[in-house]
């Protein structure tokens, strides 16, 4: 005899904001009867959004995945199996650097029924968060979105500084250091702004602005951290945090660089 299986939906749930939720993402969680969800997802919201089901945290920390990603698979898959409607609620969208495809690929392993509602990423609004278009015409005809979860080797370095267009970085702080002297040495202009956007869309959003040659002393100095949305390019410029501009922005690096 066999149970009823059940099914599973993998919904993006933005950047953190409730607001930047989809309408099929809310739709999602008020049918589940088990939410897994990660660190980055906007979880605060299921109390009210998934009232009748399970959450479970399967939150991802740097250096540290309590259960791992087999783990959050076979989870996925047991729960289903007993039948329940599981959302997996990740942050930005489950398809860029979520691991979604694997858990999808391991529900289909498993037969399970596997739904995927896409997220507004990280990737591009956290950055306007910042008031940081990633294309601006006569600017940027181009963006590369790229992980920074391991250095880059010498010649995706090359190809990236030979685009020309805006670089993002996601999950850039640890490499940084390796990220910003690798474009160099390819040949970017050290001048070029960059911008870390810490935090984006809550209250504790923060950016940073410096140059290529000299945001990594930046970022020391106020002691970016995780998680930060990497721009690199001339879009930078455009960059107003709430009520600061650019010029704000830039002034207060420069007054703390003098200040050593
Ligand atoms: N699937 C996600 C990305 C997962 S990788 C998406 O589409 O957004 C995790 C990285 O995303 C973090 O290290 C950070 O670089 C970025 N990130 C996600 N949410 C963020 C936020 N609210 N503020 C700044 N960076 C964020």
């Amino acid at each position: 005899m066999t149970a009823a299986v059940g099914r599973v939906t993998l919904v993006g749930g933005g950047p953190g904001d409730p607001d930047l939720l989809t309408l099929a993402a809310v739709r999602a969680l008020g049918e589940a009867d088990v939410v897994l969800y990660d660190r980055l997802a906007p979880y605060r919201v299921l109390p009210e959004l998934a009232p009748q089901a399970e959450h479970i945290d399967v939150g991802k920390r740097p250096g540290h995945h309590p259960i791992g990603q087999s783990g959050i698979e076979q989870l996925i898959v047991e729960h289903a199996r007993r039948g329940a409607h599981v959302v997996r609620l990740k942050g930005g969208d489950p398809y860029v650097f979520g691991r979604g495809s694997e858990e999808v690929l391991a529900c289909h392993a498993a037969g399970i029924p596997v739904r995927v509602v896409p997220g507004v990423t990280s990737a591009v609004s956290v950055p306007a968060a910042a008031g940081i278009p990633l294309t601006h015409r006569g600017t940027s005809r181009l963006f590369t979105v790229v992980s920074g979860h391991a250095p880059l080797e010498e010649h995706e370095l090359e190809h990236l500084a030979g685009l020309g267009g805006t670089i993002v970085v996601l999950m850039g702080v640890g490499t940084l250091p390796s990220l910003t002297a690798g474009l160099r040495r390819a040949g970017c202009d050290p001048d070029t702004p960059v911008a870390a956007v810490e935090r984006g869309w809550t209250d504790r959003q923060r950016t940073t602005v410096s140059t290529l040659g000299g945001i990594m002393e930046e970022c020391f100095r106020v002691g970016v951290s995780s998680p930060a949305v990497l721009v690199i390019g001339e879009v930078v410029r455009l960059a107003h945090d709430r009520d600061a501009s650019i010029e704000e922005l830039l002034a207060r690096s420069a007054e703390l660089t003098a200040r050593g």
